[in-house]
């Protein structure tokens, strides 16, 4: 019993049951009622365990309700920062406190009314988020626990919470991760990548009432600031056509797998690739019309959370998974599964055209480099630089950092999570990828310092 907007669309047609169980629960008062039931819920089990008070046969379940907090860095990168609203209390004031609170409930209210799921983990997991994280900090991420939201540089990108489908995104990385697992590199992430803007874009238009067609099927439509030539962050009905830009560059993501991305950034292309399947499922969407969540939506969740996904799934395989879901669920001859298989025929992931042609990774820097990809964005920075040209004191810096064993066992150590930037740092000709949540502070520091202008 999330706080929902109560001004929705009128209802047309037949309410079917998912939207029933929503009436339910909106017909309640809302923040203060979902405060009581969640405090109801906490006595009973408190008295079940103590084995007092009735049986718990005899108790109504309670009725199942998202569980969010929200706390703010401050504007420093430091996690999880300080708690400045919990489940049931009111508007702070804040837009990114607030946004990340009601985008929360929002996608929590279409993985339960929709897809009967509680939850990232199905079991009530609480939805945790940080906004205000970093300073004029350009990226969103799912760091295996909460959410987090930088407040953007102002002059490109705003606050991180301004897309609802962004924090749709997010969560479902929580999704997949305990679901499919998949493996958040090549295909399998690109496949984890599509997926979070595939939901992500499932709870904005579900918010929305929004049908296939109506849709503008934007990731991150409300994220680029005025002046900044584009759209989004990504155009899933037609990748690579999102933004073209200065600042920005142009939308890297290719349509089909003729233009399939070979590359060492951005953990194998993980934000370009995802553009493919991104376009199946809004092929899918569109064909078949009327609410994407109740079709192409359900045959993507089935296929995401059957038995036979496994961890490193790459796109072919995922295509056969949606082709027995949406056959299992709406028959072997539905407009359903043959939409299935146009599309992934369109994009060329089956059929004549599934060849992957590669770009090979970029040229060996001269002396020194740092590049950094990754992010919810997908975008690249780099510079590379002989020691000669930098101020003595990065100088001194970079010497350490030459002869130390700092970047190998940091390299060696380290962990990749979603929609986190990815650190490619060129020291003697040797390429260390470092995540950057594994980057000790003053490194990290060293190395913004020196991607400078190029941010
Ligand atoms: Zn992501």
């Amino acid at each position: 019993m999330t706080p929902r907007p109560t001004s929705f669309p009128p209802l047309r047609g037949i309410v079917p049951p998912y939207l029933l169980r929503h009436l339910a629960h909106t017909s309640e008062p809302q923040a203060s009622a979902a405060l009581d039931t969640l405090t109801r819920d906490q006595r009973q089990r408190r008295y079940r365990a103590a084995g007092r008070g009735p049986s718990a046969r005899t108790l109504m379940p309670a009725p199942e309700a998202p569980s969010r907090l929200i706390s703010s860095a401050g504007n420093v990168e430091r996690l999880p920062g300080k708690k400045v609203r919990d489940e049931g209390q009111p508007a702070t004031g804040d837009a990114a406190v607030d946004e990340a609170y009601d985008g929360f409930g929002a996608t929590w209210a279409l993985f339960h009314d929709v897809f009967g799921r509680n939850s990232i983990d199905g079991s009530g997991m609480r939805l945790l988020g940080t906004v205000h994280y970093g300073e004029a900090y350009q990226n969103a991420f799912w760091n295996g626990t909460r959410m987090v939201f930088g407040d953007g540089d102002g002059e490109i990108f705003g606050r991180f919470t301004a897309s609802l489908d962004v924090i749709g995104h997010e969560l479902t990385h929580g999704v997949v991760e305990h679901t499919a697992a998949l493996v958040y590199s090549g295909q399998s992430g690109a496949l984890n990548e599509s997926l979070a803007d595939v939901f992500g874009i499932l709870v904005a238009q579900y918010r929305l009432r929004q049908t296939a067609t109506e849709a503008d099927w934007l990731i991150g439509g409300d994220l680029l600031l005025p002046g900044v030539k584009g759209v989004g962050l990504r155009n899933m009905l037609n990748p690579g056509t999102a933004y073209d830009d200065p600042r920005l560059g142009k939308d890297p993501q290719p349509a089909t797998m003729a233009d399939y991305v070979q590359t060492t950034a951005d953990n194998g292309g993980v934000h370009y690739n995802s553009g493919i399947p991104n376009r199946a499922f809004a092929l899918v969407a569109t064909t078949l019309g009327g609410y994407a969540w109740e079709r192409a939506g359900q045959i993507w969740y089935d296929a995401l959370t059957g038995a036979k996904i496994g961890r490193d799934c790459d796109f072919a395989t995922f295509a056969a998974l949606t082709q027995a879901a949406a056959t299992a669920r709406f028959g072997k001859d539905s407009a359903d599964a043959r939409a299935v298989a146009d599309a992934w025929q369109t994009v060329g992931v089956t059929g004549a055209s599934g060849s992957a042609k590669g770009t090979g990774p970029g040229d060996t820097p001269l002396a020194v480099g740092v590049e950094r990809s990754g992010g919810i964005a997908g975008r690249t920075v780099s510079r590379t630089a002989t020691l000669a040209e930098l101020p003595k004191s990065e100088r001194r810096a970079w010497q350490g950092l030459l002869t130390g064993d700092t970047l190998p066992k940091l390299a060696a150590d380290a962990r990749n999570y979603p929609d986190t930037f990815v650190y490619h740092v060129t020291c003697a000709e040797v390429v260390y990828e470092v995540p950057e949540l594994s980057l000790p502070a003053r490194l990290k520091k060293l190395l913004d310092q020196f991607l400078g202008g190029a941010r």
